[in-house]
């Protein structure tokens, strides 16, 4: 059993107030909130109540722009699919190297089967967004940009409102993936041109299964699911109530750990990775270390296999990841750490750690005493000519 979490950026554990804040929608308070009876309203109440609350973690102007959803891949699939469906004269789409694949395969599905044209924009080694890019590719015929806010393997967080100000001068609709940056940083809506964003429910203390679109009022929306007029027509099928309960809960917990998160978070995650750096030797913090979510530290350690260090840490109690748990399977290379030219080597020895409010320094303490000594194990296997002291053979210029 795993002692250490330190997997976060995969799925968060549900804090136990987000529980307890959904079973009463599994138990007396089971309601349709389309029915019309007592037990419907109730049930209606606990939507609107989640509502307000997301709305309040986002910085929406109104309750009436989050939409329920299934997750991050629905919410950023309605957001794509609704802007091409909706400028049926605009074939193209702005996007980055470095999205989720909830971004980029359906970006791939669109190319080969209706012909939109994808501008992928590049990242540096750091893994910042090429800004010239980036501007060449706005034009009158790009539907959409859908960029992310904080990437999932390394934490860079992208200048959003920039990016969104930028399609707004140039008339193009600007949708956020903010999967991994909601409750992780102040976001505020009313004051950035952003025109659709998605979160995710189990990436913030909440359960698997639940996510949230936002759509700026007066920005046209088509529906990925068509059926029923829940969500205003926006999203049909009954609604998730006991899951949009703990969304709601856990959308105003993660607001009021906010400063919780940029500081206890963040001192815990750089002393770890500070200590790791000093205690191992031939690593380094793969990302922007200038502009990175507080809880993300993705360290590529030079002549080692990421699957390795993974699968002997998790032995010894901690949880961590590759660089991405969605490559996780195929050991296939992040597609992230390539686009940042990451030399191939090193791609092979990414490894994510992730934290949350529910770590604590003793966890940390614990890492710094397990990881260094995997490291030099599976070092110690390698042969003669690549251990240490032999000629380095990677290029350090992203430490
Ligand atoms: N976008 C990012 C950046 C993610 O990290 C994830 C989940 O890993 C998703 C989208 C997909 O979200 P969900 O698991 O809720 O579908």
């Amino acid at each position: 059993m795993t002692a250490i979490y330190f997997d976060n950026n995969a799925t968060t554990p549900v804090d136990p107030r987000v529980v307890e804040a959904m079973m009463p929608l599994l138990t007396g308070e089971f309601g349709n909130p389309s029915s019309m009876h007592g037990l419907g309203a109730h049930a209606q109440s606990a939507v609107n109540r989640a509502r307000a609350q997301v709305q309040r973690l986002v910085g929406a102007a109104e309750p009436g722009e989050i939409v329920f959803t299934s997750g991050g891949t629905e919410s950023i699939s309605a957001a794509i699919l609704s802007a091409i469906e909706l400028s049926p004269e605009r074939r193209e789409i702005v996007t980055s190297a470095v999205e989720h694949p909830a971004v980029l395969s359906l970006c791939d599905w669109l190319e080969k089967r209706r012909g939109i044209r994808i501008h992928v924009v590049p990242v540096d080694a750091r893994g910042r967004l090429d800004m010239a890019a980036y501007e060449a590719a706005l034009s009158d015929r790009v539907a959409l940009v859908s960029i992310m806010w904080a990437n999932n393997e390394t934490g860079v967080i992208f200048p959003v409102a920039e990016l969104a100000q930028k399609a707004k001068t140039a008339g193009v609709l600007f949708h956020t993936d903010a999967v991994q940056a909601a409750g992780k940083m102040p976001i505020d809506l009313k004051s950035t041109p952003i025109d659709m964003l998605s979160l995710s429910g189990h990436k913030l203390h909440g359960p698997k299964g639940i996510g949230a679109l936002y759509v700026r009022k007066g920005v046209r929306f088509e529906p990925l699911i068509r059926g029923g007029r829940q969500e205003r027509g926006r999203r049909a099928g009954t609604e998730n109530t006991p899951g949009i309960a703990a969304l709601g809960k856990a959308a105003e917990l993660a607001l009021a750990h906010l400063d919780d998160e940029s500081t206890r978070v963040r001192a815990m995650r750089d002393r770890l990775e500070q200590g790791l750096i000093e205690r191992i030797g031939r690593c380094f913090v793969v990302g922007d270390r200038d502009s990175r979510i507080a809880n993300t530290t993705n360290i590529a350690f030079e002549d080692v296999a990421g699957e390795d260090v993974v699968l002997l840490l998790d032995k010894a109690g901690l949880a961590v990841s590759l660089g991405s748990a969605c490559a996780a399977g195929s050991f296939e290379p992040s597609h992230v750490l390539m686009a940042m030219k990451v030399p191939e080597a090193a791609v092979r020895g990414g490894v994510r750690f992730s934290l949350s409010r529910g770590n604590t320094e003793a966890e940390v303490d614990a890492a710094l005493e397990i990881v260094p000594g995997i490291i030099d194990k599976l070092r110690r296997m390698l042969p003669p000519a690549t251990q240490e002291g032999a000629p380095r053979a990677l290029d350090p210029a992203h430490a």
